[in-house]
């Protein structure tokens, strides 16, 4: 064995000239040396994975485990739910597919969800990022102008997939972009205006291009600020893409469908079994269209779902049951601080109650409880109490003081 001499075998310094010395068994290596070799490695194993896409047929997550997984955060929303899974499941498959003589090439199926705000939609779309496989971005439509616009140009979406891809383009190439409030890009009324739209049907004329499939330049940084940077060309053939959005008034548009079609001799049955508390759920894509979207994007997003309305028992259930509840959270804020929280039952029927009647939905379930606790996640941590049990008379109190109150 070759005699070790204190100093690195890579770099040669000896021991005082770094600040740490590993030991080997026949020689030495810098703290320096260490670190510029695992940047090697590092880097050796991002180009091996590059694009690769690492699954097989068999241990894709079917749609039935990708849905009881949602189901974890997720309360309700069945419908929803099964499209989604199906697509992702399917969006997957895509991805699997060789190219075989038979000619049959699966399509991408585009969704479009349909729901009122606070429904769940993104929600929906973040936990399912949670266990996808391939890279995943949240875009909101709002902020989308035609190019030359103030706002955001429309490759702004696959910037965002960029990034989330680390760069890395066919795996971007494969990915899922969420466009949420798709609604906010339809047309303003039926009749062309003589002043541009070009927040709407311009954008989605855009939007378009990219839900069929076609070669985007794509700015790296994003926006406009950056002019000189170099394009980067992504293909968004197989990015799969899911809209979102409430439409707001549209349950007018079904419901007029719904009584013409309900002129004539089945009238009485078809009216009959209308279910008048969920009216989203008979959209169809004909809605679509006569709330301002165009045809030819309705065509490019297949998969039509609606989400339902929170009721009491949902609400009730958002409330305590999903993994990272609201009141989960609490306990465990509490808990940072060694105190055991607990909540009389009657203390969440209040809760709901009060989310009900203000028409806050899901969002307002957390304001409210914030009201409730306000006071004592002020004073609790410099106290020496261990346990907090909040009752329905100490909810409503706290309550009628807040802000939300005055709603
Ligand atoms: P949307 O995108 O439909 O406007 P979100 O998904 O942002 O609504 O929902 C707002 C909040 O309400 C979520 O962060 C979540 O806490 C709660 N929420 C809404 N719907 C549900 C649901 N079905 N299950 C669990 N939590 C929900």
């Amino acid at each position: 064995m070759a005699k070790k001499t204190d100093s690195c075998s890579f770099c040669g310094r000896g021991r005082a000239a770094t600040n740490l010395l590993i030991d080997g068994q026949t020689g030495f290596i810098c703290d320096e040396c260490a670190e510029q070799a695992h940047n090697i490695v590092k880097e050796l194993q991002a180009s091996k994975n590059k694009g690769s896409f690492s699954f097989t047929q068999n241990d894709l997550p079917k749609p039935d485990a990708i849905k009881t997984f949602v189901d974890q955060y997720v309360i309700g929303q069945d419908d929803a739910k099964r499209y989604l899974a199906v697509s992702i499941y399917n969006h997957y498959k895509r991805l699997l597919q060789k190219v075989t003589d038979d000619d049959v090439e699966i399509e991408k199926s585009n969704v479009i969800m349909v729901g009122a705000t606070g429904t769940g939609k993104t929600l929906l779309a973040k936990t399912i990022a949670k266990l996808l496989h391939v890279p995943f971005t949240i875009v909101d439509a709002t902020v989308l102008t035609e190019a030359g616009y103030v706002g955001e140009d429309i490759e702004s979406l696959l910037t965002r997939l960029l990034q989330a891809a680390d760069y890395d383009v066919p795996a971007a190439e494969r990915g899922i972009v969420f466009i949420d409030e798709i609604d906010k890009i339809a047309r303003k009324g039926d009749n062309p205006s003589i002043t541009r739209d070009v927040s709407g049907e311009g954008v989605q004329q855009g939007l378009l291009k990219l839900l069929e499939g076609t070669v985007v330049n794509v700015p790296p940084q994003g926006g406009r600020k950056h002019p000189d940077q170099k394009m980067i060309p992504v293909n968004t053939k197989n990015i799969l893409f899911i809209c979102g959005g409430a439409f707001d008034g549209i349950e007018k548009k079904i419901a007029q469908r719904l009584n013409t079609r309900v002129v004539g001799y089945a009238a009485s049955s078809v009216s009959n079994s209308v279910d008048k508390t969920n009216i989203l759920k008979y959209i169809t894509p004909t809605d679509l269209k006569s709330f301002g979207l165009i045809p030819e994007i309705i065509g490019r997003l297949p998969i039509l779902t609606y989400l339902n309305p929170l009721d009491r028992v949902t609400l009730r259930s958002i409330l305590t049951d999903p993994k990272n509840s609201i009141i989960k959270q609490y306990v465990k804020l509490f808990e940072m601080d060694k105190i055991a929280l607990s909540f009389d039952e009657d203390v969440y029927e209040f809760i709901v109650d009060k989310a009900l009647e203000f028409k806050l939905g899901a969002r307002g379930l957390r304001s409210i409880v914030e009201a409730i606790m306000m006071d004592a996640m002020f004073s609790m941590p410099s106290l020496d109490e261990t346990v907090l049990h909040v009752t329905l008379q100490y909810a409503s109190a706290q309550f009628a003081k807040s802000d939300v109150a005055r709603l």
